[in-house]
């Protein structure tokens, strides 16, 4: 028999089901267990690494990392103040804590200033 959402064969005896489908033991776990909500990064992570690596950046995300490119870094005033899309200085601080767990981004120390440059 076959697992009614991967289309893996089950073998005889291994079968769950769960609202009235066979699944394998793979899909019955995710069909009992869904993914958190309440955690958008969680659920973003976990996707990120099942879809092979392949990072899918928010808008403002992708603007950050663009304009850190052309600059070559900036200090967290400078960035905020060369985006299009208005966020708050700790909206950023978030994305840009959320592109530093991705090591797109990195915080280097120039002298006395901190500025933010691609990794
Ligand atoms: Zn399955």
């Amino acid at each position: 028999m076959k697992c009614e959402i991967c289309q893996s064969v089950i073998t005889e005896g291994d079968e769950k089901t769960h609202l009235g489908r066979i699944l394998c033991e793979d899909c019955y776990m995710e069909a009992r267990s869904p993914v958190k909500t309440c955690d958008p990064w969680a659920v973003h992570s976990a996707k990120t690494f099942e879809n092979g690596g392949a990072v899918a950046l928010t808008p403002v995300q992708s603007e950050i990392l663009a304009v850190l490119k052309r600059t070559g870094g900036l200090e967290p005033a400078g960035l905020l103040g060369q985006l299009n899309t208005a966020i708050s200085m700790s909206q950023l601080e978030r994305e840009f804590a959320a592109l530093r767990h991705m090591e797109k981004v990195r915080a280097e120390k120039r002298g006395e200033r901190v500025f933010w440059r691609l990794w």
